[in-house]
Order: C-alpha cells, then sequence, then structure tokens
C-alpha cells in the first residue's frame, strides 16, 4: 500500500502506482498517462506543450490536490476513462457526449482540435557515408575517433565520404597511400541517433600494405576495442566476406 514500495518495483513508474494504489486501496496518488493529460490540457485549454515531464508532474500535482482516501478510486478511473472513451485525440473527440462539456474550456472555445499541444519532433539530419573494411593480410584498419563529440574516443573503421563505385574506392585508396587489389560491395546499413542518422554503405578492400595511418589489427585483437554499434555492423565477424 506504500507508494515508495510500489514504485521501487521494476517497470513500475508513476501512472502505473498511482493506479494500483488508487484502484486496489483507494489511496490517494494519481494516475497520469497520455489520455488523462489530453482531458485535462483540455479543460483548463492550455496550450502549454505536454510531452515533457514538467507537464505530466503539473498536471499530478493538481490531481493531488483535489484527491482524498474517500475518492480516490473512482476519481482516477473516471478520468482515465474519459480519456479512453469520451475525450479522444483530435476530431474524434465525443464532446456532445461528455460530462464534463459544460467546465472546459477547450469545448466552449472551439479549441478541442487543436489541444493538447505537443512538442514538434524535430527533424532528424541525415548524413550519408562510406564504411570501408580494409584487410591486410588478416588485420584489419580501425581509428579512433575524437575524444569530444559524437561516440567520442571510441573505435571506428575507416569511412569516408559516401562512394558508390569501385573506381571512387580505388581514388580513396590511393590518396591515403593504400595498393588495393580486391574490392567487395557490402550491405546498407542505416544507424538512427537522436537528431542525426547515418545513412551508410560500405565496401570491403584488400590492400597490398599497411599505412601509417590506422591501426591494423587482427580480427581476434578487434574485440579488445571499442567499437560503437554505428560501425560494428561492418565488423569481420558480421560479414561473410568471400
Ligand atoms: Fe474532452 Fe470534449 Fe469533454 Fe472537453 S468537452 S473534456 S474536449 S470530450
Amino acid at each position: 500500500k506504500s507508494y515508495r514500495e510500489v514504485i521501487s518495483l521494476p517497470g513500475i513508474g508513476s501512472y502505473t502506482a498511482g493506479a494500483i494504489l488508487s484502484i486496489a486501496f483507494n489511496e490517494p496518488y494519481p494516475a497520469v498517462d497520455g489520455n488523462v493529460l489530453r482531458v485535462i490540457y483540455r479543460i483548463l485549454g492550455s496550450f502549454q506543450e505536454i510531452g515533457n515531464s514538467l507537464s505530466k508532474q503539473r498536471v499530478e500535482h493538481m490531481i493531488k490536490e483535489v484527491l482524498t482516501k474517500e475518492n480516490a478510486r473512482n476519481f482516477n478511473q473516471a478520468l482515465m476513462e474519459l480519456g479512453a472513451t469520451i475525450c479522444l485525440p483530435k476530431k474524434q473527440a465525443k464532446c456532445h457526449s461528455c460530462p464534463l462539456s459544460k467546465f472546459c474550456k477547450a469545448y466552449q472555445e472551439n479549441w478541442v482540435e487543436l489541444l493538447p499541444m505537443k512538442k514538434q519532433k524535430k527533424a532528424s539530419k541525415i548524413v550519408e557515408k562510406t564504411c570501408l573494411l580494409l584487410e591486410c593480410n588478416g588485420n584489419y584498419a580501425i581509428l579512433k575517433r575524437p575524444s569530444q563529440g559524437l561516440l567520442g574516443g571510441l573505435y571506428q573503421f575507416p569511412e569516408a565520404q559516401f562512394m558508390t563505385k569501385q573506381s571512387e574506392v580505388v581514388k580513396w585508396c590511393k590518396e591515403n597511400q593504400l595498393a588495393p587489389f580486391y574490392i567487395q560491395r557490402l550491405d546498407d546499413h542505416q544507424h538512427v541517433f537522436t537528431h542525426l542518422t547515418w545513412k551508410m554503405n560500405g565496401f570491403y578492400v584488400r590492400v597490398e600494405e599497411e599505412n601509417q595511418a590506422f591501426l591494423w589489427v587482427s580480427k581476434e585483437a578487434l574485440e579488445q576495442y571499442s567499437i560503437p554499434t554505428a560501425f560494428s555492423y561492418y565488423h569481420p565477424k558480421n560479414l561473410s566476406i568471400s
């Protein structure tokens, strides 16, 4: 029956904890999910953005103020039910059947389809690049990324501006003092970061001699280097190379 105990269980957040405590024990804890947020923001006619922890805390605080040991169970279930069956998103809201329409600012002001305001997701930037799995007598080329910035301090296979033709790979090798004698196109791969997507393709290239620009390590020794998931798609252990 204690909030502290329930919230400490794995996988239980404030919504589930509030639902358990109020529905099972009539304890005055709010159960605020997306449906309840929508109902409250519409009733208030609030144009503040939802989708951040502050908006949820704000509504939890407001509901806590009016919950009592007598009404918690019914109050939370009524809000949940209203959000799930009547106060539906966008044009689906059934305001004419809603017992709260008299008090609802969004309904009175004709803002129902506008609310709640959701945070606009930033468009993900797309960067195209080519990953080169370079091999020389069983050793593979890697390099350390700069310590600052994305994937800072981790190791990667060499990369280049997006290339699709073998002739471009040959040119790149020459510019990097490498002599390729076998080139194989590898599958495309996509890696999504929060605001960035790498669209990658890859080439497996056997070269005659190692150069100084990269660290050359055996397939087994590669395991000792932290290679992030974005590049590990092209790790030799994950590829079938002819
Ligand atoms: Fe939601 Fe419409 Fe009811 Fe307001 S009147 S709470 S918008 S269903």
